[in-house]
């Protein structure tokens, strides 16, 4: 009830004062502010029609866009396609031919590339050292809706030492294996895709576009969680695919029907974090390497997993792919087990337990207990996972500090 004053009584107030700040606006701020806005607001019935064909600068309703995911959207765009054609993402001609899409979490952004790309009876090819949690998308939810997953071996198929499965329609592999860093030979595994008819998605979460760009190898699709390197912080959930511009508008589709949009406030911090990608990379690139290193000349560590190291498997393709650093990434395992894992654990100081990776800080995890926990004794020992294999990221901490922490729990793993 108004209270018999002139002007807007306080109800009205309180919901409509300080709305005009934004349409009144001579300057552009730096940054793009937070558009935490569930819906936007039209002057004519024109602009409707405006928004419904197709213009992406009018915006509706926040599952359906927002200029933060948009903000986001371009960015990587840009990334990942930078050396693909003349100019930069931004450039009209890269941006007509590859489409990019914001989605609420890595796993979200693989949901949505594997959806729109598979009809019930497709199937799909996963590989078999897949990140958990795709795994568990499509042998739990997409099975039941008639998309079949063929579990494969990547570096089988590279090599022609297996076949492509027949009649897949998408490959969907890492650009780096969790948790030993195995590297694909994307270039080999896009032709044999192509010879098959089908394409192939990569998710490049464990290198970010600053080490490595999918598409200038042959990839058809990028994904990314950006709740790793991109967002870098460890604060934000988030996903991001790159893909052709009929297949970006399709997965933009089931984003928006399964209503899995990046939320504003997500998107801008997601940004916030990327803006120093490129000098993040650098350092977790150089501190992991070091490490690596200071690992491999201890006794009381068995076995080392960096592609920076000569002894890795895939070193010579890693440095072909990656010249400008493998990331902060990397596996040992420590000959005590169990134990010497829990020892090593409660010891350390600044390093931390956390289940997940790829943040400024350094953090270690356990595949066996925690993202590998669902595999059977025989499938841990067929993917080279040991009670005893503790999974590091490396974060830009200063080095010295890093490594006084990591002896600290070395020594204490020894003694178990
Ligand atoms: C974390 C992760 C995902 C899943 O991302 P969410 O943002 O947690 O959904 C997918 N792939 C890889 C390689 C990851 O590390």
């Amino acid at each position: 009830m108004k209270s018999g004053k002139p002007g807007r009584g306080d109800a009205t107030s309180a919901v409509h004062g300080g709305e005009g700040v934004q349409r009144r606006m001579v300057t552009n701020p730096k940054v793009a502010p937070i558009f935490e806005t569930s819906v936007f607001t039209y002057e004519t019935l024109d602009e409707i029609d405006d928004f419904l064909g197709g213009n992406p600068d009018n915006y509706n309703y926040t599952r359906l866009g927002n200029p933060n995911q948009r903000a986001l959207e371009e960015w990587i765009l840009a990334l990942e396609t930078a050396g693909l054609a003349v100019g930069s993402g931004d450039s009209p001609s890269t941006a007509a031919t590859w489409g990019a899409l914001s989605a609420g979490s890595g796993t979200a952004a693989i949901a949505a590339a594997i959806g729109s790309a598979c009809d019930a009876g497709s199937t799909v090819a996963v590989s078999r050292d897949i990140y958990g949690g795709t795994q568990t998308l499509v042998e739990r939810e997409f099975s039941r809706w008639g998309v079949k997953p063929a579990f494969v071996d990547t570096g089988k198929i590279a090599s022609g030492a297996a076949p492509f499965p027949a009649g897949a329609k998408l490959l969907v592999l890492e650009a780096a294996s969790n948790p030993l860093i195995r590297i694909a030979d994307i270039d080999k595994l896009s032709d044999r895709a192509h010879a098959a008819g089908a394409r192939i998605l990569v998710d490049n979460s464990f290198l970010s576009p600053v080490l490595f760009k999918p598409l200038e190898h042959g990839a058809d699709a990028v994904v990314h969680s950006t709740t790793k390197y991109i967002n870098g912080h460890s604060d934000a959930t988030g996903g991001l695919l790159v893909a052709p511009a009929d297949w970006a508008a399709a997965a933009r589709r089931v984003v928006q029907n399964l209503g899995a949009h990046l939320a504003p406030f997500e998107a801008w911090l997601t940004l916030r974090g990327a803006r120093t990608l490129a000098l993040r990379m650098k350092a977790h690139s150089e501190n992991a390497l070091t490490v690596a290193r200071w690992l491999v000349a201890r006794k009381d560590v068995q076995r080392v997993w960096y592609p920076g190291l000569e002894n890795h498997p895939e070193h010579d393709l890693a440095k072909r792919l990656f010249p400008r650093g493998m990331g902060g990434i990397m596996s040992f395992d420590l000959a005590g087990g169990l134990e010497a894992v829990d020892a090593f654990m409660r010891a350390v100081r600044i390093i931390s337990f956390a289940p997940s990776l790829a943040g400024v800080s350094t953090t270690i995890s356990h595949p066996a207990k925690t993202s590998h926990r669902a595999h059977s004794p025989e499938s841990l020992a067929a993917l080279q996972i040991k009670p005893g294999t503790v999974r590091l990221s490396v974060g830009i901490e200063d080095l010295d500090d890093i490594l006084e922490d990591l002896a600290r729990g070395l020594e204490a793993a020894a003694k178990v």
